[in-house]
């Protein structure tokens, strides 16, 4: 069932900024920021416009990192063509990182390459401080200080999601459901868990990355098909771990071995290709990038809201 945001019980905040956890989540935003462009374009209070053109990103993990590089790049090259009564120079991007370093679970080498790297796309970064309220725009930080925004997006953290029925000994005090090494659920004899949501007792726990849900799974669907009558135990191969900043620069961790910038990007750029399903996306996505790449654009930026039915006008 894998994991939700995590708003660490203030759920208020689950109304009022932007997460990114789901692929509804990921249009929502992305019309929420752009209708804020707009919004910023057509209005003639500078306080306002300043709220507007405030990007706040909460959370300075790889989803923090990727988003903060990503806004910095389309502030770059993509906004200013596409709204050029603004000036960009208002425009301000800032991660808000309860951390003492960005990409903890990286190595501290890579996490100040990135934070560089941010700072050269002019991200401003705060480490050791953590949100505290938000209200009315208004984002009170631990330091005691405080910033308005229109646009907090919320990546700092995951919770798992939530089931009935299960025996309380079978939930990790961190909400995660515990299985043995074949993912079976504790006390269970046909239920089995796998992904983020599992929690393996024995080793501890497995990180939380698309890979460990893909051999889990493949180890699982080993041992059911055969009846579990060659028991195989699960093992996590590392793979490594990967976070894009921006153009041309990635960082990544594979083994031993540590990578930076282009190198790292290109890794980063092949290794997503040939992980998306059917050759017919894999070329799709690899069009779409090169003419990115190479026109410093972005296809699609309409600002598409559901209809509502009943009285078939938009929200
Ligand atoms: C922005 C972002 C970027 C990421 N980037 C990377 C990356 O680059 N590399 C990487 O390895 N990992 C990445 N991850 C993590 C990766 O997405 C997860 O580790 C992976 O999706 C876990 O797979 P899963 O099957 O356990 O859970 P999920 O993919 O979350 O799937 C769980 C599914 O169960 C459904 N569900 C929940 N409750 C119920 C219920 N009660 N009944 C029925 N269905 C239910 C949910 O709707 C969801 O569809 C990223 C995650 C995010 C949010």
């Amino acid at each position: 069932m894998g994991c939700d945001t995590n708003y660490y019980g203030n759920n208020k905040l689950k109304d009022i900024t932007l997460a990114l956890k789901s692929t509804s989540d990921a249009l929502y935003m992305r019309n929420y920021l752009l209708q804020n462009l707009e919004n910023a374009m057509n209005t003639s209070d500078p306080e306002l416009r300043k709220e507007l053109l405030t990007f706040v990103i909460v959370g300075g993990g790889p989803t923090g990192v990727e988003m903060a590089g990503a806004l910095a790049e389309m502030k770059k090259f993509v906004f200013p063509k596409d709204y050029p009564e603004l000036s960009f120079d208002e425009m301000s991007i800032s991660i808000i990182n309860g951390g003492d370093r960005l990409l903890a679970t990286f190595s501290p080498e890579l996490s100040v390459k990135t934070e560089k790297h941010l700072q050269n796309l002019n991200v401003h970064v705060v480490n050791k401080v953590f949100v505290t309220n938000y209200e009315d725009s208004l984002l009170t930080l631990s330091d005691g200080s405080s910033l308005k925004s229109k646009n907090v997006i919320w990546v700092a953290g995951i919770t798992p999601n939530r089931i009935g029925g299960l025996d309380a000994a079978s939930i990790h005090k961190n909400g995660r459901i515990l299985t043995d090494r074949y993912n079976l659920v504790k006390g269970e004899n046909n239920i089995f868990a796998i992904g983020d949501i599992a929690f393996i007792e024995e080793t501890q726990g497995n990180p939380q990355v698309a890979q460990v849900a893909m051999q889990q799974a493949a180890t699982l669907v080993e041992n059911l098909n055969n009846e579990f009558a060659q028991k195989k135990v699960f093992t996590y191969h590392d793979k490594g771990s990967m976070a894009t900043i921006g153009r041309n620069a990635a960082i990544a961790e594979i083994g031993k071995h540590k990578f930076s910038g282009f190198i790292a990007w290109a890794i980063w750029c092949f290794i997503h290709l040939i992980s998306i399903f059917g050759p017919k996306n894999k070329l799709i996505v690899f069009i779409n990038w090169v003419w990115n790449y190479f026109t410093y654009d972005q296809s699609l930026r309409l600002i598409i809201k559901p209809l509502k039915r009943s009285d078939c006008e938009l929200d």
